[in-house]
């Protein structure tokens, strides 16, 4: 399957009419090409989180577009968001897995730090709002290391007693 619109054939141009590399189109040299990034859909690393998640008994909304950023899961009982992150599409800082782009860089790179910098904003308004927000990234759930994570993440979503309005626990380590 190919997003590429193809000319029609017998419309052969003779002018040299190359079409700029467009910009809008993800990359396909790059290396997340095949994790769907757009948020609110249900791409494969975010299904995983809430398999796992659902199996050990929490119960959630998904995708709930009345919060900045409309997180992949939200946990009311536990007053936690969990971000399901792309590593390239976030940005993810110091991250291996995030691969530069390859064409358009100066572009991407300025798209990717404002998904960075919008990220942080939601973040932080969620926070203020009484929320404890938890990024899963997508290098985190690679096969070799995706069990540890998820156990973890569990821990972290049921550190604190559920219902608690107004606690937010920023106690909880990160790594
Ligand atoms: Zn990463």
């Amino acid at each position: 399957m190919s997003n590429q619109p193809h000319a029609p054939s017998g419309t052969k141009h003779t002018t040299r009419h190359r079409r700029p590399t467009h910009p809008d189109r993800y990359e396909r040299g790059t290396r997340s090409y095949t994790m769907s990034h757009i948020r609110g859909k249900d791409t494969t690393i975010e299904v995983l989180v809430r398999k796992y998640l659902f199996a050990r008994g929490l119960r959630f909304r998904k995708n709930d577009k009345r919060y900045p950023g409309h997180p992949d899961v939200v946990l009311p009982k536990w007053h936690t968001i969990v971000f399901i992150n792309g590593c390239f599409w976030h940005a993810h800082q110091h991250c291996e897995a995030f691969s530069r782009p390859k064409s358009n860089v100066e572009f991407w790179t300025a798209k990717l730090l404002r998904n960075r910098e919008r990220d942080e904003r939601q973040h932080a308004q969620l926070v203020a709002d009484g929320w404890r927000v938890i990024v899963v990234w997508e290098c985190e759930l690679a096969k070799t290391v995706r069990e540890e994570r998820l156990a973890k993440l569990y821990r972290q979503i049921t550190a604190t007693p559920a219902r608690q309005p107004g606690v937010i626990d920023d106690t909880i380590p990160t790594e």
